[in-house]
């Protein structure tokens, strides 16, 4: 239809003034055909009161147009601005478009062209919510995968943050470590240790292609048991540069939504750049704090361990052991031997020394063949013990050499507090280098406090 105006209703109004009058001119002749004689039908007071019927049926019925139409008209379009409004309101802030149904749709009350109109809207509005949603989501994702650089702390809160976007209530992740799948984090699962060696899990690692599980209600899957039955599992793979860095598993007891399929790819991806990240991280701490001949402590990292056990036993009236092994005659090991071979005996040496220490003991390897235990909560006869027995299972144990087994001992000086009065870690390490030359001086092979 031509338009006149800018405004669809001023339009209306003249096309129904405008018809409004013709019927008016139009109505006398009907009247003749009708038989009303001509000098009554083509008057022109019988003209005037048909154009003036005629205008005011066009003027009633854009009074009606304006009163249905426009009114929902006006409702949808106040309601696409309080939409707009809350969009711009929202806009670069990490807070989610909180859209319910009840909140954000127009109420469809008709099969025509509004009613349709109102459905698009709504559906419109649906997925704006879901994309904002998702938008929130990753954004809030990444700043968190960007704290974290312990591989830990950072797959425990993927999985959090993991779990909640797909709303599964268990699941885990795993990370591949020296060829063996380790299980990083769990939550919700009963049996997740045993996740490292399930099938479908070294399947995804090695197709590197996401499974899918269905499981029928009278399976239990093992590894994947949880408080309630799961009836969907998803095995992502977390790909770095197309290697497979680990999987990340997902269960929950209703199959998962579409949409999470696309979203956990994207997540997977965000991981990975991260896990990598956290893992290099990882890597360069050991590097830092390990010595690589022994896989113990170095003496930098290890003397700060000593400086930070020793603050927090006087802090707290703790006690603390500090034991010194030194391998007796180890040049002549060397000299007999060769220095791949002494090398084995460090190891091995370190190996037994580690296996005598309880949880949260350190061991370190102080250079040369000379290593330090610190002994949380010991007092002295308890790291009296510890040495004793670390020196008898190394006099007990060979270190074989072709045909041949090596025979090793050491001398082990100890000191221990509160029962020596120190202020300092420094007089610690020196009371257990005096009993340590006590023993190397007065024959080898022996423990002495
Ligand atoms: P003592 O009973 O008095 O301790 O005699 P010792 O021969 O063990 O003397 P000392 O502890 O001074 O000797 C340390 C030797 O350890 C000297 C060096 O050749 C050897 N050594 C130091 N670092 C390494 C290492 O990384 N590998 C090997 N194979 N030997 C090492
Ligand atoms: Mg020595």
């Amino acid at each position: 239809m031509i338009r006149m105006t800018k405004k669809v209703f001023s339009d209306l109004a003249i096309w129904m003034m405008g018809f409004g009058m013709l019927v008016g001119i139009i109505f006398p002749f009907f009247m003749l055909v009708l038989g009303i004689p001509s000098s009554i039908a083509l008057s022109w007071w019988f003209f005037l009161v048909c154009m003036i019927a005629g205008l005011c049926v066009g003027a009633v019925n854009i009074q009606l147009a304006k009163r249905i139409v426009g009114s929902r008209i006006k409702d949808l379009s106040n309601h696409m601005m309080e939409i707009e409004g809350h969009l711009k309101d929202l806009a670069g802030k990490n807070d989610a478009f909180d859209c319910t149904p009840m909140k954000c749709h127009i109420p469809v009350d008709s099969e025509d062209a509004l009613g349709d109109s109102s459905r698009s809207f709504n559906s419109l509005v649906d997925t704006l919510a879901k994309s904002l949603q998702t938008e929130v989501n990753i954004r809030t994702y990444t700043q968190m995968l960007s704290s974290h650089l312990e591989t830990d702390e950072l797959s425990r809160a993927a999985l959090v943050s993991l779990m909640e976007m797909v709303k599964a209530p268990a699941g885990a992740i795993l990370v591949e470590e020296d060829g063996e799948m380790q299980v990083r984090c769990s939550i919700g699962l009963t049996k997740a240790d045993s996740l490292g060696e399930n099938i479908l899990v070294l399947d995804t690692l090695r197709t590197l292609k996401r499974s899918l599980i269905d499981i029928p209600k009278d399976i239990m899957l093992d590894g994947v048991l949880a408080s309630f039955h799961p009836q969907q599992i998803i095995v992502e793979p977390v790909l770095y540069k197309q290697v497979g860095l680990g999987v990340i598993v997902l269960a929950s007891p209703v199959p998962f939504e579409k949409e999470m399929y696309e979203n956990l790819d994207l997540f997977g991806r965000s991981l990975a750049l991260a896990m990598h990240n956290a893992m290099a991280h990882d890597q360069v701490q050991k590097l830092a704090a390990v010595d690589p001949l022994t896989g113990v402590y170095n003496r930098r990292f290890g003397m700060s361990r000593l400086h930070e056990e020793f603050v927090r036993s006087v802090k707290q009236g703790g006690a603390l052991g500090l034991m010194m092994i030194d391998i007796d005659n180890f040049k002549q090991i060397n000299d007999a031997y060769g220095h791949s071979i002494g090398d084995r005996v460090l190891r091995s040496i370190a190996m037994t020394a580690r296996g005598q220490l309880r949880e949260g003991d350190i061991i370190v390897r102080l250079g040369g063949d000379e290593f330090m235990l610190v002994l949380l909560g010991a007092s002295r006869s308890d790291a009296q013990d510890v040495g004793e027995n670390i020196r008898r299972m190394i006099e007990e144990k060979r270190v074989s050499y072709g045909e041949q087994s090596i025979h090793v001992t050491v001398s082990i000086g100890g000191a221990s507090f509160p029962e020596l009065d120190a202020e300092y870690e420094k007089e610690m390490i020196e009371a257990a280098d005096r009993a340590l030359y006590i023993v190397k001086n007065s024959g080898r092979n022996r423990v002495s406090m």
